[in-house]
């Protein structure tokens, strides 16, 4: 027989030497919902994710595709399982969080894919910024805000009823996200015709980088990709980069002049080896073992078979010798990183 005190005395002694030999991954410092992780044809699953630091329920959209009913779908799947909405509240949980846990919102471009839910949810919504860069604002005021499409909920133009405070962002420099614990710094993306961007989010002392639509810079005939790799190669060397949302649209096998300004398993891939390059020069292949890379914007197919997300992610899953840790995005999932 062990005295009580001998067993508790080996049991401390256990726990502590075991403690710090243990290694997984490490904590995860941000949490996203996945709210529309679709590309379009489709209204229900169109680009939009939430984005907080862990522990915090202040959330920033990531693109605004598909707001309520993403809400919806990740509630009823339990994804918001640290929110819960006042006792007294009149509002559906759904309401409650637009409104009162979505501080601001990130727009990458103006397409109707990445803005939809902004749009025809603003009636409900609550009052916060909208920040981007200038040409993605403008597009907003002007053709979307502007009492003709909809009703002017900017604060700029004609009919203003001031809902929205528009930010307009300026590359390479971080700016506060109202309402949240982050800050963002925005990058141009080439997207075909249409000026795309992606931004780097700061919270907890950890950074997260959400790509809108871009496509590959040989495709676009553009160094963009090649800028934003360089300028965060050191954010992943140290570890503080712990996350990149970025777009596959298409399966491989598409031809690039059928693109339009997108990208497929095999153009990520490379993209991605020429960033692990900027990380470890001498040893690319393990540069990027401890990054969470979540695939965004796969667009539905019309026709019957494999869906187009089976067949990209299993076409990244045999591609992948760098070790990413590869998300493949769902509506509805919670995704923490
Ligand atoms: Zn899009
Ligand atoms: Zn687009």
């Amino acid at each position: 027989m062990f005295p009580l005190r001998l067993l508790l005395a080996l049991a401390l002694a256990v726990g502590s030497c075991a403690a710090p030999t243990v290694s997984g991954p490490p904590s995860p410092r941000f949490v996203a919902i996945a709210l529309g992780a679709g590309g379009g044809p489709g209204q229900d699953d169109l680009s939009a994710y939430l984005l907080a630091p862990a522990g915090s329920s202040d959330y920033v959209a990531l693109d605004a595709g598909t707001l309520l009913a993403g809400i919806k779908k990740a509630w009823n799947a339990g994804s918001f399982r640290d929110l819960r909405p006042p006792a007294d509240a009149t509002l559906a949980p759904e309401g409650w969080i637009l409104r009162e846990r979505v501080k601001a919102y990130l727009i990458s471009h103006g397409h109707l894919d990445h803005v939809a839910g902004l749009i025809v949810d603003s009636p409900e919504d609550g009052s916060k910024a909208i920040l981007g860069l200038p040409s993605t604002i403008d597009v907003i005021r002007d053709h979307l805000f502007n009492r003709r499409a909809w009703p002017n909920f900017g604060d700029e133009g004609e009919g203003a009823l001031k809902k929205y405070r528009y930010a307009r962002l300026e590359p390479g420099r971080a700016q506060a996200i109202a309402g949240t614990a982050m800050s963002v710094e925005p990058f141009v993306l080439s997207h075909a015709s249409v000026v795309s961007t992606a931004f780097l989010i700061g919270g907890g002392g950890a950074a997260a980088l959400y790509f809108g639509d871009t496509g590959p810079d040989a495709v676009e005939g553009s160094d963009r990709l090649s800028a934003v790799w360089t300028r965060i190669a050191p954010l992943v060397r140290d570890g503080t980069l712990r996350g990149i949302f970025i777009e596959v649209s298409y399966p491989d096998g598409r031809p690039d002049h059928l693109l339009f300004g997108h990208l497929t398993p095999a153009w990520l891939m490379h993209e991605l080896r020429r960033l692990a390059e900027r990380v470890d020069p001498t040893n690319p292949a393990q540069a990027l073992r401890r990054l969470t890379v979540v695939v965004t914007h796969i667009k539905p197919s019309l026709n019957t078979g494999p869906s187009p997300r089976e067949r990209i992610a299993g076409q990244l899953a045999e591609r992948n010798d760098l070790g990413v840790r590869l998300h493949v995005a769902e509506q509805g999932q919670r995704i923490e990183f």
